[in-house]
């Protein structure tokens, strides 16, 4: 039996991957430890990008790495992790085309998974609206806003229309401002190509709880973004908030109600479910962990990113869920692994935020970099420099400047992405294609397709 030292990393995402970079650099290859890095996609997702590809402003394999190609010699599994048992050491996941058990022995842990979205048991909103978390969230609602141009341009009545291209964002966090931004550029920009859509029949709606949109970058610059985002013809409806969603129309919780084929949830994160289930102390679902990642009682376990609570450098509070975090989180709990597994001293994690930037379309963004309030094109420039800069990989880093150097010069790409081809079996998910192309009664599940719908 191997006596080597072994370290599980759950989750692939901002704090998973640069823990296992971090490790690989503390550990040289051949060193008595085994490291195995579990996530349920074969890629890492670079999240501040995903609503240009919902925009088509990038190809979607650009923001995201296969993390095969990130890792030297951790290694790697695809896979679903379905239980953590702490106290036997052992994590269980599913894996390979039948999803069958595996199990992967630890001496330590690194809990990484994420957030999952949260729909506070709204009716209809779960079933029925879109959210924006993953690729396939980006390619779904890429997909949408092609299928209703689509379907409206052959639509003869106009209240049909309008509910068509009527489209509500709930929530006015980064996801949901910037994904409306770039959603409403791709839209006003496709209209020439749909002679019988005019630009009078689109319907962009902001619904938000609160006084003012990007409240993480402060009134002033949330009165700037508004500002933009309606001279371009959003509406912003503060102090509202979705009560009911039936695929049609959305019902706000006043009674209000806004005709809409589409509904974009980005309003609620909750934590993961799997660290719901762990014996360790929560604070609304989440690890609490210590200063040096640690959780408490628990030795060798840490928990960083989204599914963390973890102490900020002002005392009581606790630092915001964001990528930047993440993974910087990811280089101390490296080192505390090192240091655990070889008996040294902890780090803590103490990290002031450099800035945070947000793009609102049409050129134009927003950012508070230390401190200091920037906005229009200077900070959409400034987020575009910044974050090339920290995607990974300098082949994507050439990938996304050419696709940006392409946009500027092309029309929008507005072929769907549909994976049904002629004789082709129908399962639910290429079924699923169809209806969202409005194909309804196309075919069943199992039958084969009789008409192909082909790019
Ligand atoms: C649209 C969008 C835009 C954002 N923009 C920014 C931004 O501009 N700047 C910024 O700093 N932050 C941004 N964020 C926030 C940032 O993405 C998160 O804070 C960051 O991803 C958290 O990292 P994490 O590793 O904790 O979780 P994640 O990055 O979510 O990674 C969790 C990983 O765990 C995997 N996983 C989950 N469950 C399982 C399971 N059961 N089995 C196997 N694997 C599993 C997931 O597939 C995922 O890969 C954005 C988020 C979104 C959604």
């Amino acid at each position: 039996m191997s006596a080597k030292h072994k370290i599980v990393i759950v989750g692939g995402g901002f704090a998973g991957v640069y823990t296992a970079l971090a490790l690989e650099k503390i550990f040289p290859p051949g060193e008595d430890i085994e490291i195995t890095l579990v996530n349920r996609e074969n890629f890492f997702l670079f999240t501040p990008m995903l609503h240009e590809v919902a925009a088509g402003d990038l190809d979607l394999t650009n923001i995201v790495n296969p993390i095969r190609k990130l890792l030297k010699w951790v290694t790697f599994i695809e896979g679903q992790v379905e239980a953590i048992d702490l106290r036997g050491r052992r994590v269980v996941i599913s894996h390979g085309f039948d999803g069958h058990p595996h199990e992967i022995r630890f001496d330590q842990i690194v809990l990484a998974l994420g957030s999952t979205t949260q729909y506070f048991g709204l009716p209809g909103v779960e079933e029925n609206a879109l959210t924006m978390k993953s690729l396939s969230d980006a390619v779904k609602l890429r997909n949408r806003l092609i299928a209703i141009l689509e379907a409206a341009d052959t639509e003869s009545s106009i209240e049909e229309r309008r509910r068509l291209l009527s489209v509500v964002v709930a929530g006015a966090g980064f996801a949901g401002v910037e994904t409306l931004a770039s959603i409403n550029d791709f839209l006003r920009k496709s209209l020439r190509f749909y002679p019988n859509v005019m630009s009078a029949d689109l319907s962009l709606t902001l619904v938000h709880p609160g006084d003012t949109i990007l409240t993480e970058l402060g009134a002033g610059l949330g009165k700037y973004a508004q500002k933009k985002l309606e001279q371009r013809g959003i509406e912003v409806l503060g102090h509202s908030r979705v009560g009911s969603y039936d695929g049609d129309v959305v019902v706000l919780a006043d009674g209000r109600e806004i005709p809409a084929k589409t509904l974009l949830w980005t309003a609620g994160t909750m934590p993961h479910p799997l660290v719901a289930s762990l014996p360790c102390d929560k604070e609304h679902g989440r690890l609490k962990v210590t200063a040096e990642l640690a959780v408490p009682d628990w030795p060798g376990v840490w928990a960083l990113g989204d599914c963390a609570v973890v102490p900020d450098l002002t005392p009581g509070n606790a630092c915001p869920p964001t990528a930047q975090h993440g993974l910087r989180q990811g280089k101390v709990a490296a080192h505390n692994i090192a240091a655990h597994a070889r008996g040294r001293e902890f780090q803590t994690f103490n990290f002031k935020m450099i800035g945070q930037l947000a793009t609102i379309g049409h050129r134009a963004g927003v950012a508070r970099v230390f401190g200091v309030n920037v906005s229009g094109f200077m900070a959409w420039w400034m987020w575009r420099t910044i974050y090339l800069s920290k995607l990974p990989q300098l082949e994507k880093k050439i990938r996304v400047a050419l696709d940006w150097t392409l946009d500027l010069l092309f029309s929008k790409d507005l072929c769907q992405f549909i994976d049904v081809r002629q004789g082709q079996k129908m399962d639910n998910n290429n079924l699923a294609h169809l209806h969202e192309k409005g194909m309804r009664n196309a075919s069943r599940p199992g039958e084969e397709v009789a008409s192909a719908t082909i790019l």
